[in-house]
């Protein structure tokens, strides 16, 4: 496995729409190691989610630690989500902090909705399906609007909150 270079805001891979994967090329040996590495970089940078465009390969694939676990027995690990659809579940949004690691060392409050579904493929490229909330449903949108070229930026309403990490350690991190 091997640590990727991870694409920083401004460049256009970041902007593109990426495209969808059949089931033939998600069991490939590139689009796997794809995989395998983008976990390991994710790990490396302490993310918590990245997107294949991150590193520079417009495929609708990310990797994130999400609850695959029951309802009542949730477990979390690191999960594969190949050309995901999210359905909106109620009408609750939420507004808080997210970061990017392509836009290193800022934080920024950003509006999404608490509950969702999501249709997507797993590594085999099985059909699966997954219901998140809060933390989890945020990830999995903020991912997601990477393989259509959306930062989070584009999804804030307002600009005041942005924040360098000495400061939002210093004034707004408060746990
Ligand atoms: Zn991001």
């Amino acid at each position: 496995m091997s640590i990727l270079k991870v694409a920083r805001m401004g460049h256009p891979v970041l902007r593109a729409k990426a495209r969808r994967l059949e089931k033939a090329d998600i069991r490939s040996v590139a689009i796997q190691k794809l995989i395998d590495d983008m976990i390991e970089t994710m790990r490396e940078y302490h993310g918590v989610g990245l997107a294949a465009p991150q590193v520079h390969e417009a495929v609708r694939v990310f990797v994130a630690a999400l609850d695959a676990g029951e309802e009542d027995a949730p477990q979390v690990e690191t999960l594969a989500i190949i050309n995901p659809e999210i359905t909106v579940i109620g009408s609750d949004v939420v507004e808080d902090w997210e970061g990017c690691l392509s836009i290193p060392d800022i934080r920024g409050r950003v509006p999404r909705a608490r509950e969702i579904a999501v249709r997507a493929m797993d590594r085999r490229g099985d059909r699966i399906e997954l219901h998140a909330h809060d933390f989890h449903a945020r990830v999995i949108q903020h991912e997601t609007d990477h393989l259509d070229g959306v930062l989070f930026f584009d999804r804030m309403k307002s600009f005041e909150s942005l924040t360098f990490l000495d400061e939002y350690s210093r004034y707004w991190n408060k746990d």
